[in-house]
């Protein structure tokens, strides 16, 4: 083994200095060997003038050391920027975002004594691309981007996620009853990766119900990998029904670069007042050592811990008259820990991580080629600005400028499908999709260059188009509602 890892430090806002401190304070005595850089982001930063709230040097240090253990930030509310967060996910590649969420029942309440569950949350595509358009006077887009890969390396991901942590199921959380290309793509991969590990459990659910049941019984869940919306609003439901909000770490992972954090926020109410709990955080570090290779460092500390949560040295937030002992400051409850290094706890299960031998433990995930498929044009759909239209003034008034070769063949309005037959009672925005196809044959570019021009000199307002692919002879496109 190498004999320290440098590593890249920022102490945040609000209460995170304060738990940073504690943090850094147990890793060294409980045998972390880390070389720290320490970098500023955040408010200062941002005060600075520095829209982003991180400086160019502060990237260089991440880029470098490649493992960054971050105490929260107090974001800015209401300004025009990306949330900070998103963009060192997005700028370090980390694809995925681990979350466990465990009670520690009977020591800290908790509504379920047995939760032990991993949300693994795909961590860059879906919604959070943040490309939006605001498109007619009523009508605005965000769009979901979904991809093979992305979906293939989080599937991936938490299915070696679980074979190392011998977790014996994965399940899927998906929506594709409605999204069944988006949706659909992440649900396909996630049976084609599943079969490679017959020894794990493999199930999925609709998301809906899927949240209901890990509010109401988390038990019947071990880890639940699932896409970035629907893990951003899982992993919050599932951190604060274990009971322990300021309990939980999280690690955002890449293939080169990873970072760690607790789950909380900056909690400037009550910064300086040394009340913080540090223990998110601190889970978040051990997080950290078990990825580096440090896991007998990792598993001193974690017990140690444990046995420190065993024995009622509670902080604010968490304690309880009828099951804590001691309430404790941020620094005392650090110097509880530091006191229960080699300690196990008695009751709550002792946790084991090995160093890696190689002194680097983690080697990322192998997306797996797949044939390229054969792609043919075969349509479009033009979207038009059209404030009070009726759906059969609106195919009277575009049909007829359908180029040769292409037919208009239904309009839709908010994916309801509007014409052919007016028998209906669905009531129409400004936003109208008229899809153009082939009847047999391909599509050009030209042709629908053709048919833009033709709608701009009929004065028509079309404010998007979409081409319609075939790939492989199926259709890459959604039929609408009603079709
Ligand atoms: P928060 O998590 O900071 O606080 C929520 C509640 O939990 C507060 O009552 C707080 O006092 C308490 N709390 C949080 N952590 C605690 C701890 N370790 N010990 C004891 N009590 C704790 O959420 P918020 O108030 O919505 O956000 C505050 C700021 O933090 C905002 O600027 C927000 O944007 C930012 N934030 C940052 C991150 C991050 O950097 N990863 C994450 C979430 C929120």
């Amino acid at each position: 083994m190498s004999d320290t890892t440098p590593i890249t430090v920022a102490r945040g806002d609000g209460i995170g200095p304060e738990i940073m401190d504690a943090t850094l304070r147990i890793l060294e005595e409980g045998g972390a060997r880390l070389a720290i850089e320490e970098i500023e982001i955040g408010r200062a930063v941002y005060e600075r003038g520095v829209p982003t709230g991180i400086e160019d040097s502060a990237w260089e240090s991440l880029r470098r050391t490649k493992v960054f253990l971050k105490a929260p930030i107090t974001t800015p509310q209401g300004g025009g920027f990306k949330s900070l967060n998103v963009t060192i996910r997005k700028a370090l590649g980390l694809y995925a975002n681990v979350r466990p969420c465990v009670s520690f029942h009977p020591f800290v309440q908790t509504k379920h004594p047995k939760m032990d569950t991993v949300i693994v949350r795909e961590n860059e595509e879906d919604l959070y691309a943040g490309i939006e358009y605001r498109q007619t006077q009523d009508v605005f887009q965000s769009l979901k981007l979904i991809s093979h890969t992305g979906s293939e390396r989080i599937c991936r991901y938490a299915f070696e996620y679980a074979r190392a942590h011998h977790r014996h199921k994965v399940t899927a959380f998906v929506k594709d009853n409605i999204m069944k290309l988006t949706d659909g793509e992440f649900h396909r991969v996630y049976k084609t990766v599943a079969a490679e590990y017959p020894e794990i459990e493999a199930d999925s659910l609709i998301v809906d119900i899927g949240t209901a049941r890990l509010a109401d019984t988390p038990e019947m869940f071990d880890v639940i990998v699932t896409l970035n919306l629907y893990g951003d609003i899982i992993s919050d439901v599932a951190a604060q029904i274990a009971g322990s909000v300021g309990l939980a770490g999280s690690a955002n992972i890449g293939d080169k670069c990873a970072m760690f954090e607790a789950i909380h926020g900056s909690a400037p109410t009550i910064a300086g007042q040394q009340i913080a709990n540090p223990s998110g955080l601190l889970q978040a570090a051990v997080m950290m050592l078990v990825h580096v290779g440090q896991g007998e460092a990792a598993a001193r500390i974690h017990n140690a811990w444990l046995r420190t949560i065993e024995d009622g040295v509670h902080t604010a937030d968490i304690f309880d008259r009828t099951l804590s002992k001691r309430r404790v400051k941020t620094g005392v409850f650090a110097e509880a820990v530091i006191a229960r290094l080699g300690d196990l706890p008695r009751q709550l299960a002792p946790v084991s991580y090995q160093d890696a031998e190689d002194g680097e433990h983690w080697k990322g995930i192998t997306v797996k080629p797949w044939a390229p498929a054969l792609k043919e044009l075969v349509g479009v759909d033009v979207f038009f600005d059209w404030p009070d239209a009726r759906p059969a003034q609106v195919a009277e008034r575009i049909g007829p400028l359908a180029p040769r070769g292409l037919d208009l063949t239904f309009v839709s309005n908010r994916g309801q499908k509007v014409w052919p037959g007016e028998d209906h009672d669905t009531w129409c925005s400004d936003h109208w999709r008229c899809r153009f196809m082939t009847g047999s044959g391909l599509a050009t570019h030209g042709q629908i260059a053709g048919l833009l021009a033709d709608l701009s000199a009929a004065g028509l307002d079309f404010v998007k188009t979409e081409n319609l692919y075939r790939f492989d002879g199926k259709n890459g496109f959604s039929a609408d509602a009603g079709e």
